[in-house]
């Protein structure tokens, strides 16, 4: 019988107020060269291997991703609109149900512009060969652990820190279960996949090396950053706004 070929999807955030930005427009549709934050992840997994895209959004932007984004750039491999929830692992779930047939899933913040097809594609090569693995970068400064009282407990080896980017990718059914457990327990401490994967199925997750660029805007000097790197990407011609 011929083997069914392997299905990879990717689930872009882009709910969520990102109240740190103090804008009253949510970051992923502040614009940068004209174009919504938004726009450059997603223009980046529509030039990768990836199969189809769910883009989770607020529910009272559903409307408006989908006339203003989708339609108006032609995005074609994005099959969903969902809403998302509360809080990012809220979002992350029900782009997770929305779908429930693929092999491999890569989890990306719409809030990180900066992402390439060609760092995608290389999420895809891990995770098909290792089932889990998160874009990283090593850490350029020294890193402390605090006590509740702002006093050093702690100073972890530099050669052994990394600071964790998007995408993160997993084999479906393992990051499922991960989000599955997570909800069962209702743990609010998750910040990102790889520690409900960590928490919830012991899986060994390989870090993979990302981008100092592949920043996530989350406060507005972010913004100055992003927009100095990709004017550096537009003048190299490697996006075509
Ligand atoms: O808030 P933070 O910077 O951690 O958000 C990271 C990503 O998660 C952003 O792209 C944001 O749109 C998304 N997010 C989400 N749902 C939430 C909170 C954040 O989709 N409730």
């Amino acid at each position: 019988m011929e083997k069914r070929q392997e299905k990879t999807a990717a689930i872009v955030l882009a709910a969520g107020s990102g109240k740190r930005m103090n804008s009253n427009v949510q970051k992923q549709y502040l614009l940068i060269y004209d174009k919504p934050v938004i726009y450059f992840a997603l223009k980046a997994f529509e030039e990768s291997k990836v199969d189809e895209v769910v883009l989770v959004t607020g529910k009272e932007d559903i409307e408006y991703c989908r006339r203003e984004i989708i339609e108006k750039y032609g995005f074609k491999k994005v099959s969903g609109l969902v809403a998302g929830g509360k809080e990012r692992f809220d979002s992350v779930y029900e782009g997770l149900k929305a779908v429930p047939d693929c092999d491999y899933v890569l989890i990306h913040d719409g809030a990180r512009p900066l992402i390439t097809p060609e760092l995608i594609n290389e999420n895809i090569a891990c995770v098909k060969t290792t089932g889990a693995c998160v874009t990283a970068v090593p850490s350029k400064d020294t890193v402390k652990i605090a006590d509740e009282e702002g006093y050093i407990r702690d100073t972890p080896s530099r050669s052994l820190v990394w600071l964790i980017q998007t995408p993160q990718s997993f084999q479906y059914k393992i990051v499922l279960e991960a989000y599955q457990k997570r909800e069962e327990a209702n743990d609010n401490t998750v910040t990102d996949d790889a520690m409900a994967v960590e928490k919830y199925t012991h899986r060994k997750i390989r870090l993979l090396m990302g981008d100092y660029r592949n920043i996530k805007i989350t406060t507005p000097e972010d913004m100055l950053l992003a927009q100095a790197f990709l004017r550096e990407k537009l003048k190299k011609s490697e996006i075509n706004c």
